[in-house]
């Protein structure tokens, strides 16, 4: 029966797999539709497992979108690299508990590993900690917890047991383009989605440095501040060096860096640069389901200081627990207890494409974009907006006979999206509408992005 279900499944997957790349990138129907072939009465009996994975596949099918395949150029979303899918399965059939090191010792110990390698590739402080998460948003939350244990601790204040009422004042500045994830963060932290500093930020979407000097000589007292590196429309990184010099300055301090996908550039040695003296901060949120191209769902909350990463993050004492002593209990920097072995799939990553492997995917994605931009800005009525420094790309569309710049870029960015042959999306980008272009998957190649650049260009002349 196991058998069956599980090589069924598998079976499944790999001819999803093997269709993707010409695959219709968006989805094919509706919710109703959906609704019809997936709802119905709780059932009451049960049904053959086989059959389940069966109809549950035929049933998912049309609303599963190709994202994983070489012309999904949407929000920032990677693919899957083989064998991080391969081990993501495993990691299914092991169904380790990866909260402590009794319950998944392997698990425990891959993490380790992967933590390792992962500090190496993004040439962050190797005696950091490294926590498992599911993505950015819980990566900044864990590493602001770590900040807000961190700063009040100084202040003689143990926001673990007393919680913030009556606690000293914290001070969190952000930019006016921090990511929404780490404003929610903050909110979740007691530290508020509003209560904090806004620095305005350049054209290209940078945190106005001189701005926060500016502010920063107004301040005392327990200091977060949080940086960018990767913006989400521009890919622009916030000048760490110069930011990070002027907030230590102060003698209570923590930097918190949101690097979702941005980090990346410090796996490569042409992209550094552009990520540099990020090392310096205290924290560092990075994702590992979009550019290393794990599956979902992988993040990772990067702490220079362990201590902090761990008393804020620990879980209190369970009399059942079986603690480690000298290995590592993953559930010590993740808010989670009881936790699917998420190290996995990110050592498979790692595995599969080594050093090199990782710089030049990094790599190859910024020269599609590069490329990309290059086609489109050249032809008549589009105007790429940003100075693409990274994989991500903002195009404008302008119509030959005059009239609506927004309406008629919506316009353009539907056209694609009902075609199916790639997927781009739409944003505001200082108040104007424009379509955003991420190349994030290790498998898209110079002739997917032909293939996008030549739909782009139609669905513009069409609309
Ligand atoms: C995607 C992104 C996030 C949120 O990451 P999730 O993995 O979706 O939780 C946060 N910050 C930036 C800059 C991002 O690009």
């Amino acid at each position: 029966m196991t058998h069956d279900v599980l090589r069924r499944a598998a079976d499944l997957a790999i001819q999803f797999r093997q269709g993707l790349p010409e695959r219709r990138v968006g989805a094919q129907t509706d919710r109703a539709t959906l609704l019809a072939a997936l709802g119905g009465p709780l059932p009451e009996a049960g049904t053959d497992p086989v059959e389940v994975i069966e109809q549950l596949a035929a049933a998912a099918d049309p609303g599963i979108i190709g994202m994983s395949g070489p012309r999904y150029f949407g929000f920032v979303i990677g693919g899957s690299l083989p064998a991080s899918v391969g081990a993501d399965w495993l990691t299914s059939a092991w169904d380790q508990n990866a909260g402590i090191y009794a319950a998944g010792p392997a698990a425990s110990v891959v993490e380790e590993v992967a933590a390792a390698w992962l500090l190496e590739l993004l040439d962050l402080p190797a005696t950091a900690s490294v926590g498992f998460v599911t993505g950015a948003q819980m990566a900044n939350f864990s590493c602001l917890a770590a900040a807000r244990h961190a700063v009040l601790a100084r202040a003689g204040w143990d926001v673990g047991a007393r919680g913030l009422s009556g606690a000293p004042e914290v001070t969190v500045v952000v930019s006016d383009e921090a990511h929404a994830t780490v404003l929610t963060a903050l909110g979740y932290l007691g530290l508020g989605r509003e209560r904090n500093l806004r620095i305005p930020a350049d054209a290209q979407g940078r945190m106005r440095v001189d701005q926060l000097e500016g502010v920063l000589g107004r301040v005392d007292g327990p200091l977060i501040v949080c940086l960018q590196a990767g913006n989400v429309n521009t890919g622009a990184f916030d000048d760490a060096v110069r930011a990070t010099e002027a907030v230590r300055r102060h003698p209570n301090t923590w930097v918190h860096v949101d690097g979702a996908f941005g980090l990346w550039a410090r796996s490569s040695a042409d992209l550094a640069s552009a990520a540099a003296g990020l090392e310096a901060a205290d924290s560092w949120a990075v994702d590992g389901h979009k550019w290393l191209n794990v599956p979902y769902d992988s993040g990772y909350a990067i702490v220079a200081d362990p201590a902090a990463h761990v008393a804020a993050l620990a879980p209190a004492a369970g009399a059942y627990i079986q603690y480690a002593a000298a290995e590592r209990d993953p559930f010590n920097f993740v808010p989670e207890y009881s936790r699917r072995a998420r190290g996995f799939a990110t050592y498979a990553a790692i595995r599969e494409l080594g050093r090199e492997g990782v710089a030049s995917m990094i790599e190859r994605c910024c020269t599609i974009a590069a490329h990309m931009a290059d086609r489109l800005r050249v032809a008549e009525g589009i105007e790429v907006l940003n100075d693409v420094v990274l994989n991500q790309v903002l195009v404008r569309f302008h119509p030959s006979a005059g009239g609506d710049v927004d309406a008629h870029t919506r316009n353009v960015v539907a056209r694609i999206q009902a075609d199916g042959g790639a997927w781009l999306g739409a944003t505001t980008w200082n108040g104007m509408a424009a379509m955003r272009i991420s190349v994030s998957n290790w498998s898209t190649s110079q002739a997917d992005a032909d293939r996008a650049v030549e739909l782009i260009l139609r669905s513009a002349t069409d609309a």
